[in-house]
């Protein structure tokens, strides 16, 4: 009997695992740089929390969770998103008392029983920033500026920002007749989905990704066109200050993003490289959510991406940058004597901080040289009977096949490398993986 990850749920192995590291150093960097604090909610929430928080109507709620009961037959879910759970906990926590405005980010695996596709998966990973407590249109647009600095640290161009607002409650309701109005005579030729969302919620509708809908939805009225006076000035006065920050963007009056929580601004930054899943991240106002988990009324905005897809889009750029987890140095021993030096050489460069390793199988020269490659090992010593007892060896850089002469002692090769090292933080980005 063998066993295969569930379906849509991969391991993302050790030759991947860098640009992983890179991405998520990234985030954490770019938000340090906005004054972002990380979060970190459970995987597991209680599934009212996401059936209020997201919306009943919504695809993620009426299909896509996994849910399941618990010991007592309390009924549990893994989160399909963060924003419920970042809230509940501000509102768990006291956070709004503390200090009512927050700026938080966070990290890690969503879950949604999705048909599995290039970049859709059922785990993925989103990273994500929240900031709650302000109405600020400012605010909006250093949220959308958070997005576009972290894809220009990565070196991603190329990308576009889709941008539209969908107002507050009562303009929800009044679009809401609107578009009611506008499917009400091509409803029956539309997908059944789409026949209960005309009756639920018609906003859904324009979510929808089956072929039978999409020239009734092209032709749908937009929603900035039904904005109050107070939700127009606000979506007025983000797109002034996106262009006062040079920020490009390109308003679709149909966005209206698959989470019922969105009010006023919602955006998408879109990649070409993608395909059907084109949305690299989206995110939006949710000025009701605190107060429909619970809370007082809080405004908020933030965004989430999917770390998943943006790692493919790197992959299919040349020059993907990495974090660097090559090894820094393997050591080939030669014979007991050789074994018994290596092992304590090895001790003693772990402790100087250089990365080291050496076989533990017994193996001859050709064999532990040709492992060393296949690892991606940078550096390559071997300690034979003739190193040890002259007390030096020959470093070897595996990808140059260059040489250097060094004294066997770990001061001498920890500083070999270290000298080695900023060319390898500079050229990490084109590195090998190990090959492996
Ligand atoms: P959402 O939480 O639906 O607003 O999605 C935000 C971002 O998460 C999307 O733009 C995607 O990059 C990513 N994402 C959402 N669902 C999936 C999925 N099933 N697989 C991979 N990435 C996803």
């Amino acid at each position: 009997m063998t066993y295969e990850a569930v379906r849509g749920m991969r391991d993302i192995l050790p030759e991947e695992v860098g640009c992983w590291t890179l991405v998520e150093e990234r985030v954490r960097d770019v938000a340090r740089l906005y004054n972002y604090r990380e979060i970190r909610p459970p995987i597991v929430e209680h599934t009212e929390l996401f059936s209020r928080g997201i919306g009943e109507a919504t695809d993620i709620v009426g299909k896509e969770m996994f849910t399941f009961p618990d010991k007592k037959g309390r009924s549990l879910t893994l989160r399909p998103e963060a924003t419920a759970s970042v809230v509940r906990a501000y509102l768990e926590h006291g956070l709004h008392v503390k200090e009512p405005f927050q700026k938080l980010f966070y990290l890690g695996p969503m879950f949604r029983y999705e048909k599995p596709q290039k970049g859709r998966s059922r785990q993925f990973h989103q990273y994500g920033v929240e900031a709650i407590g302000s109405l600020d249109s400012s605010l909006d647009v250093e949220v959308i500026e958070v997005a576009w600095t972290l894809m220009d640290s990565l070196g991603l161009g190329g990308l576009s920002l889709r941008l539209n607002s969908i107002g507050c409650a009562q303009d929800h309701g009044r679009y809401r007749e609107v578009l009611r109005a506008h499917f009400a005579d091509r409803i029956t030729s539309m997908c059944p989905d789409c026949q209960r969302r005309h009756k639920e919620n018609p906003l859904r509708i324009l979510d929808c990704k089956d072929a039978r809908c999409q020239e009734a939805i092209a032709a749908a009225p937009g929603s900035v066109d039904h904005l109050c006076e107070e939700c127009a000035r606000h979506f007025a006065e983000v797109r002034r200050l996106l262009e006062h920050a040079s920020l490009s963007y390109r308003i679709d009056g149909r966005l209206v993003r698959g989470l019922d929580y969105y009010t006023r601004t919602v955006f998408e930054l879109v990649s070409q490289d993608l395909g059907a899943q084109d949305a690299l991240l989206g995110g939006g106002r949710y000025d009701d959510l605190v107060a429909k988990l619970g809370g007082p009324p809080t405004p908020g905005v933030g965004f989430a991406g999917g770390m998943d897809r943006l790692i493919l889009v790197l992959a299919e750029r040349a020059n993907a940058p990495c974090a660097d987890e090559r090894l820094n140095l393997f050591l080939v021993a030669l014979g007991e004597k050789g074994r018994a030096f290596a092992l304590d050489l090895t001790r003693a460069l772990r402790r100087e901080g250089v990365s080291v390793d050496l076989d533990y199988r017994g193996r001859p020269l050709r064999k532990q040289i040709a492992y060393a490659d296949s690892i991606g090992a940078r550096l390559l010593l071997v300690l034979g009977e003739n190193e040890i007892e002259s007390a030096k060896g020959r470093l070897k850089e595996m990808d140059s096949g260059v040489e250097e002469d060094v004294a066997l002692t770990p001061a001498a090769i920890a500083d070999a490398i270290s000298r080695r090292r900023e060319e390898w933080n500079s050229s990490s980005s084109q590195s090998k993986s190990p090959r492996t």
